[in-house]
């Protein structure tokens, strides 16, 4: 298949070559990389991409999650234009910011007030910060596996900013390890920062049991709940936590809230936000494009035109649906490959054993995955390496039959080499 790859897409392999001298990589996101080189994408429409060599894709993978409104939606467009119309750099309050933080704060109730930043990666960062400030103890617990953003990795390479924190990594939903860790260092640890969902490491999904206890367990402690809802946001009309009935004292969001443009925010309890009030509070927090209007502009539509609530409930179903399709399918082949996730996002794993961690889904081939990717591409399915399938809102009934149906040829092409 790869050489097969390889000889479909030159110019694919011209612009790899030629990025290369300017960039490691020839690129800037580590996660955009696989051999023997990327494709690189030239434009999309709806839920489809093509290629440098105008191969044309279904795209099931939608900017790792961050694309749910799929490519160019005329509602956003005509937001942004209308901002731009306006002067994009207006070095002031702006009559937008504050719109997009109270739609914000009324979808996500556990939000009281909010403070915008250009990533998920940075809002991550600034509720860290917030924390360790806020409540005067050094250690922040994280889980192994979790992906918080491009300098905040608690997956196999290790992220370059751990260093200046202490940051207490455990097993994730492990309630025992939580305990212990509680009851060791509890006055010690400003915070616990979990997604509801490990995402990059894999779609596994939070135990209600351990969500809880976390929440129990940082209560008890005085220490802060903080969720990482960069991704998990889009999976529930009020986010992930809203749906487990929780109500942590710090959020992190990011992504689709953005309208596809860059776009970050952290916040929650009011009474911790207020170490931000340049007028009483002790914390700075700035960046140029903070406010920025296309940001702001684009989020609003989005979230208001096209992704309200019953929006987001709906992709989950349809994306829930998926997964039981396509879990059914490989019981039915007798192959040990599964699909995990919530909602709209989902990832294969080869085994057939329950998955409750990052580590229980490495026990196979991880080459697998490498045919799995490179078999939905042959078939003009674009996912990710790592085995990520993500719905956008214009993915069209056909192009999930379309999917479902590479994935049936994948199980019975490669039935003698796949596990059982
Ligand atoms: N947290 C989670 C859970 C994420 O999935 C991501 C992005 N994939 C981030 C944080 C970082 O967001 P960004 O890429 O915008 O920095």
């Amino acid at each position: 298949l790869q050489s097969a790859f390889i000889a479909k897409n030159p110019a694919s392999q011209r612009q790899f070559e030629t990025q290369a001298q300017y960039m490691p990589g020839a690129n800037s996101r580590s996660v955009l990389f696989y051999a023997p080189f990327p494709l690189t994408m030239a434009r999309g429409e709806g839920a489809c991409l093509w290629d440098a060599d105008e191969h044309r894709y279904n795209d099931f993978l939608a900017e790792y999650t961050a694309g749910v409104y799929g490519h160019s939606a005329p509602e956003i467009r005509d937001a942004v234009a209308t901002a731009m119309a306006s002067g994009i750099n207006l070095t002031g309050h702006n009559l937008l910011e504050g719109q997009l933080a109270k739609l914000i704060c009324e979808r996500f109730p556990q939000v009281e007030q909010l403070r915008f930043t250009n990533s998920g990666t940075e809002a991550n960062l600034m509720a860290i910060n917030a924390a360790v400030h806020f409540t005067k103890r050094p250690k922040i617990v994280v889980f192994s596996g979790a992906y918080h953003g491009g300098v905040l990795t608690f997956g196999a390479k290790p992220s370059p900013i751990t260093v200046p924190y202490d940051f207490v990594v455990l097993p994730y939903n492990d309630v025992a390890a939580a305990e212990a860790a509680f009851a060791t260092q509890g006055p010690k640890i400003a915070a616990v920062l979990v997604e509801p969902m490990l995402g990059a490491g894999g779609c596994i999904p939070a135990h209600a049991e351990f969500l809880n206890a976390l929440r129990r367990l940082t209560t008890q402690a005085c220490a802060l709940m903080m969720i990482d809802e960069v991704m998990t946001s889009r999976l529930a009309p009020h986010g992930l936590a809203a749906e487990h009935g929780i109500t942590p004292d710090m959020t992190t969001l990011g992504k689709y809230i953005g309208g596809g443009m860059s776009f970050g925010a952290f916040g929650g309890r009011a009474d911790i936000m207020a170490i931000f009030d340049p007028r009483t509070g002790s914390l700075a927090h700035s960046g140029t494009f903070n406010n920025n209007v296309v940001t702001m502009a684009a989020g609003l539509a989005g979230l208001t035109k096209l992704y309200p609530p019953a929006a987001a409930g709906a992709l989950a179903e349809r994306g829930a649906a998926l997964r039981e399709r396509l879990n059914a399918r490989c019981a039915k082949a007798g192959v040990a490959m599964q699909f995990t996730g919530v909602g709209s996002v989902m990832n294969s794993h080869f085994t057939s054993n329950p998955i409750c961690r990052p580590e229980d889904a490495t026990g196979f081939d991880p080459k697998l995955r490498q045919l799995l990717f490179f078999h939905l591409l042959a078939n003009g399915i674009y996912t990710a390496p790592r085995g990520l399938v993500v719905l956008s809102l214009p993915v069209t009934d056909e192009a999930i039959a379309r999917f479902e149906a590479a994935v049936q040829s994948f199980l019975s092409t490669y039935a003698d080499v796949l596990p059982n």
